[in-house]
This record gives structure tokens, sequence and C-alpha cells, in this order.
């Protein structure tokens, strides 16, 4: 009863119990895409090239369209046209409209994209909604011109970079808003570049993003210059089991965590979407737990941590729902306060009595748990 009054132990909380959900099969640890296409501008651009490269040699064939149209990706309904979209990559150019970058507070002063689409199958996607169209992933091959177009944005921070927590971070660029960069580096090389670019910018700047995969080893020994900080998505069991298909496993994620913080990169948790699942104080109490072993010892660690509660819009609702038919995601309106975003914009969050219990709880489980990491946010 969302309406009962708030208790200390938190039993007011309703909780959503997934214990009979089946996990996924064995998840993919790296992905390859089954169809492959580039599309003619993409030719013209070194790192287009570059990845058309890297992936003949794994043995798949580029498709080289004539136009920038991209076809063949609708099926008969959609079910066939996500499987068709999920598992096809386009080396493609930016869209112009990407060059005048975005403010995304709270996570950083400015986003930028390298790619758009993710090849996971997480039931809660962050991208339902956001993306138009069958959810193929787009890499970009204006690498270089991305890159250099940042250099006007340096030294211009927003309301992001003058928050007392976050002055020593300089000027911060988000990398992963419609991606996961570690689902698609071993594809394209895009974010060790970016790790370079930053680690040999004569400014103070930060390359932030954050990902559920662990492929972190060409990360290792590149000269990052502590200007990169990779944070890893993480979760309870229940839900990083049941609900964030084709992901890496959470052991893996923490295990690829530490290897970056010992070769010195700041590193991060993105603790999303925080839910109220069942016994959530255990199984969240569970995760910061693995977290404390997997950061045991590492010297210099600047650990820092996002905390984001699980939200729904009526677009991305319907979008999943079409996605995940079957999805036990609880995004039941009726439990959730109504709130408008930017632009008018509707979405679900749980209610302030929940959130205060779930704020309270994380905040004082952190820092007895997780005494050296910093939280940069709640949302
Ligand atoms: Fe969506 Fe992120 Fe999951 Fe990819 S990893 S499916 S972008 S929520």
């Amino acid at each position: 009863d969302p309406a009962a009054p708030h208790s200390a132990s938190g039993e007011s909380v309703p909780t959503h119990d997934l214990s009979d959900v089946a996990p996924p099969a064995r998840p993919a640890r790296r992905w390859f895409p089954q169809r492959v296409v580039a599309t003619p501008p993409a030719y013209d651009h070194p790192h287009g090239r570059h990845i058309m490269d890297r992936i003949e040699a794994y043995g798949i064939e580029v498709e080289r369209l004539t136009s920038a149209r991209l076809t063949g990706v609708r099926g008969e309904n959609d079910r066939q046209t996500y499987a068709r979209a999920k598992s096809t990559l386009a080396i493609v150019v930016s869209p112009p409209s990407r060059r005048k970058l975005q403010p995304i507070a709270p996570s950083a002063d400015w986003r930028f994209d390298l790619a758009e689409g993710c090849p996971a199958h997480c039931q809660y996607c962050y991208l339902a909604g956001s993306l138009s169209g069958p959810p193929v992933t787009r890499v970009y091959a204006d690498l270089d011109d991305i890159l250099d177009g940042l250099s006007e944005y340096a030294g211009h921070g927003t309301v992001t970079s003058r928050r007392a927590s976050r002055r020593d971070e300089g000027t911060t660029f988000e990398a992963s808003c419609y991606t996961d960069p570690l689902a698609l580096d071993h594809l394209t090389g895009s974010w060790q570049r970016a790790v370079q670019h930053f680690g040999a910018w004569n400014a103070p700047v930060q390359l932030r993003w954050t990902t559920k995969f662990d492929e972190v080893d060409n990360f290792v020994g590149l000269s990052h210059n502590r200007r990169t900080r990779v944070r890893f998505s993480v979760n309870c069991l229940p839900v990083t089991t049941r609900m964030e298909g084709g992901t890496s496993p959470l052991a893996d994620r923490l295990a690829a965590l530490r290897k970056l913080a010992l070769d010195g990169y700041p590193v991060g948790l993105t603790i999303a979407p925080i839910m109220t699942v069942d016994d959530w104080r255990e199984r969240y109490g569970e995760l910061l737990d693995a977290v404390a072993a997997a950061i045991d010892g590492v010297p210099d660690l600047d650990l820092t941590a996002e905390l984001i509660t699980h939200r729904f819009t009526p677009g991305s609702k319907e979008v999943l729902l079409g996605w995940y038919p079957r999805t036990r995601l609880e995004m039941d309106e009726d439990a959730r306060t109504r709130k408008h975003g930017k632009f008018g914009a509707v979405k679900y969050v749980y209610p302030a009595d929940i959130m205060t219990e779930l704020r309270g709880w994380f905040e004082s489980e952190i820092a007895s748990r997780l005494p050296a990491c910093r939280i940069l946010y709640w949302t």
C-alpha cells in the first residue's frame, strides 16, 4: 500500500518479486553482428575504413551500401524487426545535429556520441523511447572530426562542473548516452582513441562513460593520464541476472573495474536502475560487498557512485512492451509518481516516501561499506 505511513524499517515499501523469472541463457561475452553495412560517406573517413578493416579481420563481410539508406531491417512483425535490428551494425557518419553538444546534467557537462544503439537486451533499456526506428547499432566513422569538435567546449563547464564534488574533474564529456562503449570497442577502437585523445589534451577535461561489459584489456596501458573515468553499470543479482540479457556478468564487470583502477583510471559505479525488488536491502547490500571485495587494496583509488532509481515514460513503456512482451519489469503508473521532466515530458518515478527510504539506505550503506566512494548524485 503506497499510502501506508513510512516506517523506519522501510516495511512500507512495496517490493517486486523476480524470483520466478528465469535468468537468460549464458550471456554473449563479446558481440559480433550478423550483418554489417557501411554507407558511402563512411568510406571517406579514415576511421570508417579502419572499422571496416577491423571487422573484416574478424572474418565478417562488410556490405558496402550504394546510398545512405539502410534497407532490409524491417521484418514481418515487431519481434522479427527487433531481432534483425539488434544483430545489425551500420558504419555511418554522425548526423550533423550531433556536433552541437548538449548539456547532460547530472552526469557530465556535455554529451557527445561515437555510436548509437547497443547489442544488449536490458528489459528496462534507457534507449527505448529515446531513439526512433528499429534499434540498429550505428557506429560513427567521422571520429576525428567528432574529437576535434570537442575542443571548443573545454573550459565551458555547465552546472555539473560547478558542483563542489565535481570541480576537480574539469569540463566533463559523457560518451555513453546512446550506447554501451565496451560492447562495441572491439569492433571500432573508437573509445580507445577517445581515451588517448583526452589523455593528450592540454586542458582540465574528463572523458566519462558507463558500461555493462567487461572487455578492458585493450584499455590497460593506454596513456589515459587519469582523464577518463570508466563507470560500471551494476545492479543487485536479481536484476542483473534476469533483466540484462547479453551483457557481461556482474562479477566480470567488477573484475574489469579492478583492472582499470589498478592501471590508474578513475573508476565509478553507476548503480542503476535501482529497483525495489524483494529483499532489496539484502540484495543491494550483497552488491556493495562485492564491490568492496573488488577494490580491496587498490592504491590511489578514485571511486565514485551515481545512483539512479528506476523510472519510465509512456513512450519507453510502450517500446519496451513491444520489445519484451513477457517482461516482469514493474511499470505500474498507479504505484508511481507522475513528474514532468525537461520540455514537459511525463515520467513515472517512485513516490517520495520510497525515494527517501532508498536514498537514506544507499547513502548510509555506501558510507559504511565503501568508505572510499564519493557519491556524485542521486536521482
Ligand atoms: Fe540498453 Fe544499456 Fe542495456 Fe544496452 S546495456 S540494452 S543501452 S540498458
